[in-house]
């Protein structure tokens, strides 16, 4: 614990003070324009490769950046984003994988997840990525094929966001776009799905 102590206390010395009126402001609320769905991994860091900050991101993570089925209840994943959608009102609602995900990893050899019967529940959430794995990218080496199967789940994923009621709700009412992306943690980089080539393009040529 002493490292996040320590850094804490360096965050009350050195960052806060700067930005003590953007606190004050944030303190009374929040108007976060992005929804951003994300995996639980320690490496995927949305406010250091987004350049984002306090109140700009409302954050749903959880191992795979799974989005459940509509009619599946009682998870919190849905709950945020109907929150997100319907009270919150973003304006986005971003879906974004990573490479070296151990949630497709896991997917790909089910058998190390025998000891870990909620997760190996919790993943079945990925199933829908095998449909819609996306062609073997070159650049990805030998992860080439854990690459191809990460992006098919931030499709199917994808698929599964836009079928959330509140989300259908306003899609309907032209006032919410949704997104799909994979990060690379080795270039740093942000690939984005379009729907209509159905392929992965680089965010930033
Ligand atoms: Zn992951």
């Amino acid at each position: 614990m002493d490292r996040l102590i320590a850094g804490h206390k360096r965050f009350l010395a050195e960052v806060f003070p700067g930005r003590r009126a953007q606190f004050h402001l944030l303190a009374e609320g929040q108007a976060p324009e992005w929804l951003f769905i994300t995996c639980s991994d320690s490496r995927v860091l949305p406010d250091l490769f987004l350049g984002t900050g306090p109140g700009d991101l409302f954050i749903s993570r959880n191992a795979g950046n799974v989005v459940p089925p509509a009619g599946y209840e009682g998870d919190g994943v849905t709950a945020t984003i109907e929150y997100a959608v319907e009270v919150l009102k973003v304006k986005s609602a971003i879906v974004c994988g990573h490479s070296d995900c151990g949630a497709l990893k896991a997917a790909l050899d089910p058998a190390g997840l025998q000891k870990l019967p909620r997760a190996h529940r919790w993943l079945r959430h990925v199933d829908g990525a095998f449909a819609h794995r996306q062609p073997l990218n070159p650049a990805d080496g030998e992860s080439a094929e854990l690459a191809s199967l990460i992006r098919g789940n931030v499709v199917a994923q994808l698929l599964s966001l836009k079928a959330q009621p509140a989300v259908v709700h306003a899609l309907g009412e032209g006032r919410l776009t949704v997104h799909g992306w994979y990060y690379d943690i080795l270039s740093g980089r942000i690939e984005a799905y379009d729907e209509g080539a159905e392929a992965f393009v680089a965010l930033v040529g």
